[in-house]
Parts: C-alpha cells; structure tokens; sequence
C-alpha cells in the first residue's frame, strides 16, 4: 500500500515539475478547470491535464475518462463519479453545475474532467456558462477529441488532400435521445467526410437519408470502437453497411464516412505494429493513374 502511495507521489511531483519546467499555471483555490482526458491512451492527456489531476480537492469524472489517469489523483482527493452515458440514470447537467459553483466557492481546487474534448459534444460549454453566471474564475483545458484522435488511431485521417478537403462533425443523437434534426442534403452534397458522435442508435437511420439524398450506396464507412484503449477494433465497411455493423459494434465508437476511410489499407499503424498487418502504400490506387509511377 505504502509503495503504490509513494508511486502516485513520485508521478505527481513528476508532473508538478514538468508543468512548473515550461512556466505553466495551476490548478488554485476557488478555481475550476475544465480538461478534456482524450479518447483512453492516458497518452493523449495534456500535461496540463495530468497537472490538474495531479493537484485536485476535487475532481469530477466523465465515464469515458479512462480511470487510469486517476491513478495520479492526491489519496486525500475525493473523486465524484459525474458521468453521462447515454440511456443510463446520470446526474443532470444542472446538478453537475451546481456542485462545480459549490466546491469553488469553498476554496477548492476543482477539476471537471471529460472525456476527448470538453467543448466537443460535451456540454463544456454549458458548465462554463454556468461558471461565468457565478463568477467562479476557470480555465478551458482542449482534449484529443475522439473524432479526429480515435480516427488516427484507425490509421484515418480525419482529412487528406486527395479525398476530402472538409469534413462534418455530427452528433448521432440529441439531448432528447432523438435522431438530429438536420439538413441531410445539404449534408450530402457538402461534407465529403462525416465523423458521427453517439451514433450507433441512428446510423441505419442516418446512412438512410445520406443515400437519399444521394450518397453512394458503397461509399466507405468505418466504426472504431474503443479507439486508442487495448480493446479498440475497427470495422470497415459501406455506407449501406454501416447501420447493421452499428448495432454489433461495441461503446463507446465513433462513425465515419467518406473515401478517407480508404487510406485505414495504408496507414493503420496500429494494426501493423501489433498485429503485424502489411501496410498498402498505394491504399487509394494512384500509382495507377501517376504520371510520375
Ligand atoms: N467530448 C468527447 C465526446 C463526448 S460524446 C470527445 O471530444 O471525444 C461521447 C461520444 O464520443 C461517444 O458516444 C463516442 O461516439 C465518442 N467517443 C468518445 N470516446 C471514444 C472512444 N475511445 N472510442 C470511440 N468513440 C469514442
């Protein structure tokens, strides 16, 4: 017990120095940071994250923060479990609030912590306004949000040259647990790449409308669930597959759609490094057509 103590003491005088190395400011009394933990590789946290942790009274939790990084937390900090998983009972929004306001207001050191980004899907901006109306003093930490990091880790990138020069961000599903409401067309004709967010209800649905309005049926896709933990898996397949391989994929899992998805062939790094999978340099077919090949 004492050595697993004196471990997390070591790790968070690391990280103190490390933050006081590069001039950073900390986490004070009365103050709240609100930190995006990235997508699970407690890899991806920033050091102003890590330092947050590190120095916490408190420290209110997501449930798609990977618990690893808590590891880090002070013994004597006391954690709350503030997470929000879609269909289960969770704390509301304004209870979150709330207690933020109140744990700052009696001189703590709070930090909320969410999952990818806090300003991603992720109702950071709602805790904020909430902290403004208070006048409680915060700081906005930015986190590797799932639908750019989660795609790299597939060996995706979130925008390439030859296949898509936009892409759209979505959310799969509304505050009321409702399909989006959106302009699908609109949608279909001007965001070559779709990255969908808390998706996996609405996809049969939402693939639907895009070949409605005139997406190709055979357009790639691909699910990554658990992107950059152990158990992430990547599925890919078609937009006309995408609906059925949501309803097996596991949570939590981001979609995308677009021929971005193709390049995964060539650069699914991951793939290659621990299942020793052998990488297409051409996974687009351009030497092919390559004046210079
Ligand atoms: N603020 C978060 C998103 C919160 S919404 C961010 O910036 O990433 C929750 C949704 O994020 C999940 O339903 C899923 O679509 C996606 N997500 C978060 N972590 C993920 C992970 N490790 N793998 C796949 N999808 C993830």
């Amino acid at each position: 017990m004492s050595s697993l103590l004196s471990l997390g003491a070591d790790s968070r005088s690391a990280v103190r120095k490390l933050a006081d190395t590069f001039g950073l400011p900390r986490l004070l009394p009365g103050w709240v940071w609100l930190a995006g933990a990235g997508p699970g590789d407690p890899g991806l946290a920033a050091l102003h994250t890590l330092s947050a942790i590190a120095d916490a009274d408190v420290i209110l939790s997501d449930a798609l923060v990977n618990p690893e990084l808590l590891k880090l937390a002070r013994p004597d900090a006391q954690i709350i479990d503030a997470g929000k998983r879609g269909g289960k009972i969770s704390p509301a929004q304004a209870t979150i609030s709330q207690q933020l306001i109140a744990y700052a207001r009696r001189d703590l050191k709070v930090l909320r912590l969410k999952g990818g980004d806090p300003f991603v899907f992720g109702r950071g901006g709602e805790e904020a306004l909430a902290l403004v109306r208070a006048g409680i003093p915060f700081r906005i930490v930015p986190g590797v949000t799932a639908g750019i990091g989660g795609l790299a880790y597939a060996g995706i990138p979130v925008t390439h040259r030859d296949t898509n020069q936009a892409v759209t961000f979505i959310t799969g599903s509304t505050a009321k647990g409702l399909a989006p409401d959106l302009d699908w067309q609109a949608i279909a004709n001007g965001s070559p790449t779709i990255v969908l967010y808390m998706a996996r209800k609405y996809a049969g649905e939402i693939a639907a409308k895009l070949i409605a309005a005139g997406r190709s049926a055979q357009e790639s896709a691909a699910i990554i669930s658990n992107a950059s933990l152990p158990a992430q898996t990547t599925t890919i397949t078609t937009l006309a597959g995408l609906g059925s391989a949501a309803t097996t994929a596991e949570a939590p899992a981001i979609l995308v759609i677009g021929e971005n998805v193709r390049l995964a062939a060539g650069l699914d790094w991951l793939g290659a490094a621990l299942g020793g999978k052998t990488l297409d340099p051409d996974p687009l077919g351009r030497a092919r057509f390559s004046d210079a090949g």
